[in-house]
């Protein structure tokens, strides 16, 4: 049995033009949460990220949250055939029949081929990848300073964007463990070993977009919608 998370958005929207079955791509902190969420609320389709999916299954001390709980604390991945097999399950469901956004997902090439079979034998295809860039400086730093509401799922940011010290105080906003320097140094590392090469096997496939995601959630929310063609 595995918890479902609160980011999924299936309702709004209705109608909307542009890409519904979608992949974002970047290092950790370049913002594919906060910017993939909104884009899937805006397309009215899930946003389904695999990072969430696991916290929740850790938070819910289910079997699935106790396999990958160590992975993640080290920033390390967890295997590639747990993954992929949550994906499957996910991508099979109803709410992902009519389109979906995937957060995190693929981030290594035995993954970014899993899918491209899951979605073949869905009889569905990519219809974009949407690459949010950053600097490792930026990285470090968006990662370090990043808080997070261990309730709503709400992110913020010791420096741009503090957090209520009561929630702070409370325990219920909380720094994720593997937003500390070991496991950042770790993340960053795989994304640029074993992530960073999907860039070029989604280009070579004609479906990337790539999008600058240094500045503001609204600047780059902004660039997001122009480089997709969002009406
Ligand atoms: P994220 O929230 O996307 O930064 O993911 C947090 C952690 O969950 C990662 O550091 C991994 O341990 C795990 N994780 C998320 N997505 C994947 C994936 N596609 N493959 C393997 N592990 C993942």
């Amino acid at each position: 049995m595995t918890v479902e998370t609160s980011h999924e958005h299936t309702a709004a929207a209705a109608g909307a033009t542009g890409p519904r079955r979608l992949v974002v791509l970047g290092p950790q902190g370049a913002g594919k949460g906060t910017q993939g969420s909104r884009l899937a609320q805006r397309q009215g389709i899930p946003a389904i990220s695999t990072g969430d999916i696991f916290r929740a299954n850790v938070g819910g001390g289910t079997e699935l949250g106790r396999v990958a709980k160590g992975y993640m604390d080290r920033g390390d991945l967890v295997p590639d055939e747990v993954t992929v097999a949550m994906v499957a399950d996910r991508l099979g469901r109803p709410d992902a029949a009519d389109g979906f956004l995937l957060d995190g997902f693929p981030r290594n090439r035995a993954q970014a081929e899993a899918l491209a079979d899951m979605l073949r034998r869905l009889g569905v295809a990519l219809d974009a990848v949407l690459h949010l860039t950053l600097s490792d400086e930026q990285i470090i730093r968006r990662l370090s300073g990043r808080r997070v509401d261990t309730r709503t799922g709400r992110v913020w940011h010791v420096e741009s964007d503090p957090p209520p010290p009561d929630l702070v105080a409370q325990g219920v906003v909380v720094q994720r463990n593997d937003d500390r320097p070991e496991p950042i140094a770790r993340r960053l590392e795989i994304f640029h070993a074993q992530t960073a090469p999907l860039i070029g096997y989604y280009a070579d496939a004609g479906l990337l977009v790539t999008v600058d995601g240094d500045g503001s959630v609204d600047e780059v929310a902004d660039r997001v919608a122009a480089a997709l063609r969002l009406s």
